[in-house]
């Protein structure tokens, strides 16, 4: 058997690879460097031209760009009315701030359990958990596979709730034919560099409601409006006059990073294709190792993958899920865990929430690793992170 690295034998990459990275060519720098050479570098043209491009390319009739992905949570939490009393319903498998955003508005998350197989927010655990203050549910599409849109939205239909997407890994996928953007009541986006595409950071509501839109425009930007219509003062005093008819904040995004990522947008379809390639190589080789488990997907899903999460069968190995990790990052394969159930930090924690709350989230936290997927990647970085994951598993299986 092959020495592990971390026992002193030969790692099987000389450089180290991480689990995720953006890709930023000439053409992406050159879209940004002509903003940086004009006259507006915010407020221009940029950004709504941006707005146009990624409500066509997802179907959505509106779609409204902010500084970061958890922004577009806040506006949308905001647009949804939520406020003091209130619940949200979500899932804990995410990154905080799909449940940050509802404690901005002063609201309390309340945190349905998972699917055991897709890892997504199980729609029974949903409807188990609403009650007379439920007002919204902010599902996660986990990993970028769609989350069980046509059953989520029958129980908002239901039980009159708002449907908010955390689409932050999502950008690409469809379900059932359509893109993820225009499926729920607002769908947010992230453009974190680690994300399918960015901005450097970003983010965006979309929803085809106009009333939501309206409300999201105003919560991004501090509240303020030029439309005539929407003021309350008149006659206005001239040109110049705007009116502030609310308390939004400045999540405005800059016009050379919507630059980045409208020239990102043309390289879409070609990450999906290669990420799809990757993830395709990978559940072939992993199919065989029963010490592996796979994340399954719902056939509506046409997935682009953000992340690609292996779960260990512990009960199969001798090793830990740290010392698993631990000896892929010596083999120079830099893994990630995605994510510790949110309520297990300090900060919710301190609200009262307890272990336990969502068992099989909590099951399935401690056997999951992210290994790396991102399209720059080659196909000997692949194989690469293949024989790492094989060469600790053959080490550790009982
Ligand atoms: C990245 C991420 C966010 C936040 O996006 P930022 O752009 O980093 O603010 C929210 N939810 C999920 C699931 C994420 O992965």
């Amino acid at each position: 058997m092959e020495e592990l690295a971390i026992n002193g034998g030969t790692p099987i990459r000389k450089e180290k690879i991480c689990y995720g990275r953006q890709w930023i060519d000439d053409t992406d720098i050159e879209a940004v460097v002509d903003v940086l050479k004009g006259d507006l570098i915010t407020c221009g043209p940029k950004v709504k031209k941006l707005e146009e491009e990624l409500a066509a390319y997802t179907g959505a009739k509106y779609a409204v760009i902010m500084n970061s992905g958890t922004s577009a949570l806040h506006c949308a939490c905001m647009a949804a009315g939520i406020k003091p009393g209130d619940e949200v319903i979500t899932t804990p498998l995410t990154f905080a701030a799909s449940a940050n955003c509802i404690r901005y508005c002063g609201a309390a998350p309340v945190f349905a359990d998972i699917d055991m197989e897709t890892y997504n927010i199980d729609p029974a655990s949903i409807e188990k958990c609403i009650t007379d203050k439920t007002k919204a549910v902010i599902a996660v599409d986990y990993t970028g596979q769609a989350v069980q849109i046509q059953e989520i939205r029958e129980i908002c239909e239901k039980y009159h709730l708002i449907f908010i997407e955390d689409a932050a890994h999502s950008i690409g996928t469809e379900y059932n034919g359509k893109k993820i953007g225009s499926l729920a009541d607002m769908t947010c986006f992230s453009f974190h560099p680690v994300k399918t595409v960015t901005a450097g950071e970003g983010g965006a509501v979309l929803t085809n409601d106009e009333e939501l839109y309206r409300k999201l425009v105003l919560a991004h930007a501090h509240g303020i409006t030029r439309e005539e219509e929407l003021m309350e003062e008149a006659p206005h005093e001239g040109i110049w006059y705007y009116e502030q008819i609310g308390l939004g904040y400045n999540y405005r995004m800059t016009d050379f990073q919507a630059a980045l990522l409208m020239s990102q947008l043309k390289k879409l379809p070609e990450f999906k294709r290669r990420r799809k390639e990757i993830v395709q190589r990978y559940d072939e080789a992993f199919a065989k190792i029963p010490e592996i488990i796979v994340q399954k997907e719902i056939p509506e899903s046409d997935t682009c993958r953000h992340l690609y999460v292996i779960r260990l069968a512990l009960e199969r190995l001798s090793c830990t899920r740290r010392e698993f990790f631990d000896a892929m990052s010596e083999e120079n394969v830099q893994c990630q865990i995605h994510y510790v159930p949110v309520y297990w930090f300090p900060y919710y924690k301190h609200l009262g929430y307890q272990r336990g709350l969502c068992p099989k989230a909590e099951e399935v936290y401690r056997g999951i690793v992210s290994i790396p997927l991102y399209p720059k990647m080659s196909d000997g970085d692949v194989e690469d992170v293949i024989r790492a994951v094989k060469k600790i598993i053959d080490y550790y299986k009982k």
